[in-house]
């Protein structure tokens, strides 16, 4: 690759984006796709994977196709690209006919740096001619993870994209982006679509101006309403898991003077729309949503991302999140929990068609997330080590590194909860063990002869809600590891050994700040 396409591209950047310089990762993925390398390129949403595609558009003799999943927001990118006088366009369902030859005919004539499709468009014989009749200078693949069953958005049209490639005699070069990070959804994408793993551009998940908070058994009504008044100049997001919840809370907010925008996959077409320009246009500063929004929505200025209920991976909540200052701006993202949310996503992953293997998968994965909210850790550390980037110090800034309090001895109370596990033969579950420990008269428990074990009500000074919570702390701080799908049975771990035998001791953290634990009146 020549340095004067390096240069070339150094100066669209300039001219046409107005920017100085690249970020960190865009050099390398734009270097290696002029030089016709398949690449896949990881970085965070916000992360700036558009350019990696645009930009090299712009650069190369013919046109790159660029496909996304999203037909709703083909419109705004294009829009969004025409402000920049690049020629761009998209087809879609949307389009009428005459609209649509239209397109055509102008993508035959090479009117078009780039054009927008969606997945399902490639298996359509008319376009796969059209597509073989015109110099195609990249294949850009957004949402990539889209494609591998591990991911959190699995579309089966994914998986017609390497089929379509590999038709071509001379496949066209390819970038493949996405940000989600976990190894196996790395491996999928670079089996499926062909990709050397030296031709695999990670960049750090890290985000500096995120402060992430995640708040328990607080009024999550109350607080979203007060948030949202003292944050009334600023756009931001609110994320719910049910359609049920979402229209309640834009009705509620709405009682309360607040004008808001909503979003889920409930509503028709237009009002969808109708409510994204709303938001994205700033004539409303609030969105209440489902995960339905956000994907490729690029609205640099929200300043926060409130979740109403825990999402199911870390990597769903990381992308929510990290949709607050893609300007780099401080921002905040908030996570409220209540107990109820694990027990409505352990009963969305039952009800739903997965296999048995890809179930058990899932409840890892609501594990790993159920931890993030009892880690007493850092939290964006946390995160990091979840996508396998080690490297970073703490924050400083999050809920846990912030929070005042000290460190207590809990060196005895986690030696009975281990030995009481044992006791039970490691084959219950996290309620039965607080039970038993706590000294439940549960019938239960005496049908089960667990009242005879010598560990039943040695903790009965604690009530098992808070044994139970004992238990979520000490599985997020890796003692414990709950196993098995709907109802996990807990089972220790190589960490626990040391401290029954009293070699390691463990210390919790007492919060002294109690303003934000106020009990849960919904
Ligand atoms: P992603 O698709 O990774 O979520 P985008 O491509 O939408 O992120 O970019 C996020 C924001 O960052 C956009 O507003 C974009 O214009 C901006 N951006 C991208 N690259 C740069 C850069 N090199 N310098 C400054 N801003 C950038």
């Amino acid at each position: 690759m020549s340095i004067e396409k390096m240069h070339e591209a150094e100066q669209i950047l300039k001219t046409y984006y107005g920017y100085d310089s690249f970020r960190y990762g865009q050099q390398q993925i734009i270097e290696q796709v002029l030089a016709q390398k398949d690449t896949l390129g990881i970085m965070p949403t916000g992360g700036g994977k558009s350019l990696c595609y645009q930009i090299p558009a712009l650069t190369l003799e013919g046109v790159t196709l660029v496909i996304s999943p999203l037909i709703s927001l083909m419109k705004d990118q294009v829009d969004a690209l025409h402000q920049l006088n690049i020629a761009a366009t998209y087809l879609n369902s949307t389009l009428t006919r005459e609209e649509e030859e239209e397109r055509i005919s102008l993508i035959q004539t090479g009117e078009y740096k780039l054009v927008y499709v969606a997945p399902e468009r490639l298996v359509q014989p008319f376009f796969q001619q059209l597509l073989a009749s015109i110099p195609l200078s990249l294949v850009a693949i957004d949402e990539t993870h889209c494609l591998s069953q591990w991911g959190h958005d699995f579309r089966p049209s994914y998986l017609g994209i390497s089929a379509w490639l590999n038709n071509f005699n001379q496949r066209p070069p390819v970038l493949a982006l996405t940000a989600t990070a976990t190894e196996a959804v790395q491996k999928d994408i670079q089996n499926h679509l062909d990709i050397q793993n030296e031709n695999t551009v990670v960049t750090g998940f890290n985000r500096e101006n995120l402060t992430l908070k995640v708040l328990k058994g607080i009024d999550k009504w109350r607080y979203v309403k007060q948030y949202v008044q003292t944050h009334k100049s600023e756009a931001g997001i609110i994320y719910a898991n049910t359609r049920k919840e979402v229209e309640q809370l834009y009705h509620k907010l709405q009682e309360a003077d607040i004008q808001a925008a909503m979003y889920h996959g409930g509503l028709n077409e237009n009002e969808r729309a109708r409510h994204q320009e709303a938001f994205l246009h700033d004539q409303v500063s609030v969105m209440v949503a489902t995960n339905a929004f956000g994907m490729g929505i690029d609205k640099s200025n929200v300043r926060y991302v409130v979740h109403y209920n825990m999402p199911r991976t870390i990597e769903s909540y990381y992308q929510e999140a990290g949709r607050a200052g893609r300007d780099g701006e401080d921002s905040e993202c908030v996570l409220l929990f209540s107990p109820q949310d694990i027990r409505v996503q352990s009963f969305l992953i039952e009800q739903s068609e997965l296999t048995e293997d890809r179930k058990a998968q899932e409840y890892e994965k609501l594990q790993q997330m159920t931890s993030y909210i009892h880690t007493e850790g850092c939290l964006m550390t946390y995160i990091l080590s979840y996508f396998g980037d080690v490297s970073k110090a703490d924050c400083g800034r999050c809920s846990s590194c912030v929070r005042e309090g000290e460190k207590v001895d809990r060196t005895k109370e986690a030696q009975m909860v281990f030995s009481c596990i044992k006791r039970m033969r490691e084959r219950f579950g996290k309620m039965m063990v607080a039970q038993v420990l706590a000294g439940s008269e549960n019938q239960k428990i005496k049908q089960l002869q667990l009242h005879t074990l010598p560990t039943y009500g040695i903790m009965s000074g604690y009530t098992a809600k808070y044994v139970a919570e004992f238990i979520d702390y000490l599985t997020a701080e890796k003692y414990i590891k709950p196993t098995g799908s709907q109802y996990p049975t807990l089972q220790l771990t190589d960490l626990a050994l040391p401290v029954l035998k009293g070699e390691k001791q463990v210390h919790q953290f007492v919060a002294l700040q109690k303003e934000e634990a106020e009990e849960n009146d919904e």
